[in-house]
């Protein structure tokens, strides 16, 4: 099963989105970083249901396609880098607030 979005991003047309379940999961878009094979932040939103920049596609296509991904090799590795992003940010925000504690200390403020 293969499933096409139009997205609207920052260029004036919008950008060919697909996933494909045929083999395991894979996406594609178009734009400037999915044409280098980057993880683009239009494959990003779809997989987290923001529907809101698609211009052709539907929701219904994509509910079942977040549903093979979720079935999928991908989710699991998915899930991972989710864990991260996570702690990542609770790391950066002990590590401000103790700055600011360093900072109250040391500047004696
Ligand atoms: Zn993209």
């Amino acid at each position: 099963m293969e499933f096409t979005f139009y997205v609207q991003g920052s260029a004036a047309e919008p950008y060919e989105l697909t996933f494909n379940a045929n083999d395991g999961f894979a996406a594609s878009c178009s734009c400037p970083a999915g044409e280098n094979r980057m993880l683009c932040k239009h494959i990003l939103s779809l997989l987290e249901g923001d529907f809101s920049n698609v211009t052709i596609g539907e929701p219904a296509d994509l509910s079942i396609a977040y549903e093979l991904f979720s079935k999928s090799e991908v989710k699991s590795h998915y899930d991972e880098w989710q864990k991260y992003v996570v702690e990542l940010a609770t790391l950066q925000k002990m590590t401000a607030d103790n700055k600011r504690k360093l900072a109250r200390i040391l500047l004696g403020r």
